[in-house]
């Protein structure tokens, strides 16, 4: 490490640093677990020009590293505890850049209560690599898993669906966002980890790439057929507004991170009263049946023809 880093890390992500840490002064981090709990672990990375623009705001590219994230944590009813960080560096994003990045990782540390744990820097000549590891923790056996889906359960989702895809199309200049929610929902996710998962699903996951795709992959992993109503998916204001054209967006954008679960009928009262005290909506979209794949039924019950299923990664 040159003295260059050290003062880089010293400025920016040693604030951040919390338990565990160890003041970023050690070779590794050092994390306690009760007997009965087990670690879970998820990664991801952003990179300029494909995840993000060079020009988007600092404090919202860190935000979202960091929140995407929390919402793997959340989909496993896990509890979010620290996070390991790395930065490859380009010379042009300057330590202006970085405060601000950093401010932001700030501000989320203190609303999700975890802390950086560690990380690593190296400066780059190709773009802008970013990569967030969290580590979070769950009761021993009661993690949250895509296969543990069966039938006869119902399926719920969080929050409204659609908003993040429809604030892109917005920022494209597609679609009018007079207050600017759609574009904040596609900028800041909002994860979940206040719903406590863990006890009421039988099976969950995070809507990433979009609700109709997602469900497929909950579909597959539990080996059944998901029906979803159309005319009960949640629609912010905003998103309604877009009108018919707009619908098929909604069900197959992605940026939503709102959590999909399957759950047994008889934890339906159990799970409304979590969302009251957990401040999450919920709605309950469809159910479990036998088969494969995933359905989307209009108000008659007619299968609904979709052009597209959801975001392609390649
Ligand atoms: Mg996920």
């Amino acid at each position: 490490m040159s003295g260059g880093e050290f003062d880089f890390i010293d400025r920016f992500f040693a604030p951040l640093a919390g338990e565990g840490a160890l003041g970023l002064g050690d070779d590794a981090a050092l994390i306690g677990l009760a007997p009965d709990r087990e670690l879970v672990l998820s990664t991801d990375t952003l990179v300029e020009a494909v995840h993000f623009l060079p020009d988007d705001p600092a404090e919202t590219i860190s935000r979202k590293l960091l929140r995407v994230s929390l919402s793997d944590c959340a989909a496993m009813g896990a509890r979010p505890r620290g996070y390991l960080l790395n930065i490859s560096r380009p010379a042009a994003f300057d330590d202006q850049w970085f405060a601000s990045f950093s401010t932001g990782l700030a501000l989320d540390q203190k609303l999700y209560d975890v802390v950086l744990l560690g990380g690593d820097t190296t400066s780059t000549r190709g773009p802008l690599v970013l990569s967030l590891t969290i580590l979070g923790e769950v009761e021993r056996g009661r993690a949250v898993r895509r296969s543990g889906a069966q039938l006869g359960d119902t399926l719920w989702v969080t929050g409204t669906v659609g908003d993040a895809a429809l604030g892109l199309q917005a920022l494209l200049g597609e679609l009018p966002d007079e207050d600017g929610y759609l574009a904040d929902r596609y900028r800041l996710p909002r994860p979940r980890t206040a719903f406590p998962l863990a006890g009421l699903a039988h099976a969950g996951m995070d809507i990433s790439d979009g609700l109709v795709q997602d469900a497929g992959h909950l579909a597959r992993q539990s080996a059944v057929r998901l029906e979803i109503d159309a005319a009960s998916i949640p629609l912010s204001p905003q998103a309604a507004k877009t009108g018919e054209a707009w619908f098929e967006t909604c069900l197959t954008g992605g940026d939503d991170y709102e959590l999909l679960f399957t759950a047994p009928e008889e934890h339906s009262t159990a799970i409304m009263s979590a969302s009251r005290e957990a401040g999450i909506a919920v709605t309950r979209i469809g159910r479990v049946t036998a088969g494969q794949g995933v359905v989307v039924l209009d108000a008659k019950g007619q299968e609904m023809r979709l052009s597209r299923t959801g975001w392609q990664h390649f």
